[in-house]
């Protein structure tokens, strides 16, 4: 059966990202963003600002780098035991073919499993919340792989996270680092916080012998990343 276009990635590991730290980190095709990301194109999407990410992204895109996502799986199966493994830095979860709003819940619990033997899995994600997304998030969940509904409604991730779906939440940049909304504590990424404290990363994230935040599939808050960089603008115009 033909491959389909969307269904590739590319792994790092360990990667040089200063953000995260020498975890597993990777990248799908940007054939995979749905079209109910508000942050595609240059409405504030991150990995669209970064220069090399986007270089990188376009080869991805272009079937120039990376695996098909079945070869991309047992790369992950190869990693060693207890890595800790950020997926889709740029990207999203591999869509349905036949479905372009709806995640492939086959492909992602077959990633969710070669993730057993890691320390902590986690990605995010920016497909809609439907009954049938939740599910695909909830199963992979207790797989191992922990995805985040990404956000830029406070009142929507507070929801989500009533739900008991994993979120979060983009936020203007002077937004305070500790809040509440309808009732929902929202903490901002550690990574992202300036401060005299020692820098997190990702590999630090949640403490020596905790989990990252982004990998605590039953948190009760929703994990905040203020708008930067040189799309800060247009993403905060999508906050509410
Ligand atoms: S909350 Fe922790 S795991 Fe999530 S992006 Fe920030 S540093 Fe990484």
């Amino acid at each position: 059966m033909a491959v389909h276009p969307s269904h590739r990635a590319a792994l790092s590991f360990p990667s040089g990202n200063a953000k995260t730290g020498p975890i597993a980190v990777s990248s799908t095709s940007r054939l995979t963003c749905p079209s109910s990301c508000p942050l595609a194109g240059n409405q504030g999407c991150y990995a669209e600002a970064g220069f090399h990410t986007r270089l990188h992204w376009d080869r991805l895109s272009r079937g120039q780098v990376g695996a098909t996502a079945v070869a991309f799986i047992r790369q992950v199966i190869a990693l060693p035991a207890g890595t800790l493994f950020r997926h889709c830095v740029a990207g999203d979860q591999w869509p349905d073919p036949v479905d372009p709003l709806r995640i492939d819940q086959a492909l992602l619990l077959q990633l969710a499993r070669a993730c057993r033997h890691l320390r902590a899995a986690w990605s995010f994600t920016h497909y809609p919340m439907c009954p049938e997304n939740q599910a695909a998030l909830r199963q992979a969940a207790a797989k191992g792989l922990v995805v985040n509904a990404s956000t830029e409604s406070r009142s929507k991730a507070a929801a989500l996270v009533r739900q008991g779906i994993p979120a979060v939440c983009v936020v203007p940049s002077d937004a305070p680092a500790v809040f509440h909304h309808e009732g929902v504590r929202f903490v901002a990424c550690p990574a992202c916080r300036s401060g005299a404290g020692p820098r997190i990363q990702c590999s630090s994230c949640g403490g020596r012998f905790g989990l990252p935040l982004c990998a605590q599939a039953d948190r009760p808050f929703v994990i905040t990343f203020p708008a930067h960089g040189p799309r800060a603008a247009a993403a905060t115009a999508h906050c509410s």
